[in-house]
């Protein structure tokens, strides 16, 4: 198993384990989202449009990605799918 693999794990434990503490629209396409670390908190930042993302954490740092950054991604990934399920609904019945 490789080490993006192991990433996704960790990082879909973060979002089941209810680890990402909030999530707010801080501009028209600029996502932050708190993430509890094993001592620390770290804030995740995402840009919607271009898709660059930047964490707090030691292994964003070093690396240019982590697995805050990816669950956020996944938990983003969700409210969007569903944020366009209910437009869809409500324009077919409008
Ligand atoms: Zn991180």
């Amino acid at each position: 198993m490789g080490i993006r693999s192991n990433i996704a794990i960790e990082a879909a434990r973060i979002v089941n384990q209810r680890k990402v503490l909030y999530l707010r629209w801080i501009n028209e396409n600029t996502v932050a989202a708190a993430v509890r670390g094993s001592s620390n908190i770290y804030i995740v930042h995402i840009n919607i449009d271009s898709g660059k993302a930047t964490c707090t954490c030691k292994g964003f740092y070093y690396k240019g990605y982590c697995k805050h950054i990816i669950a956020v991604r996944n938990i983003l990934r969700t409210y969007i799918a569903r944020a366009s399920k209910v437009k869809n609904e409500s324009m077919a019945t409008s």
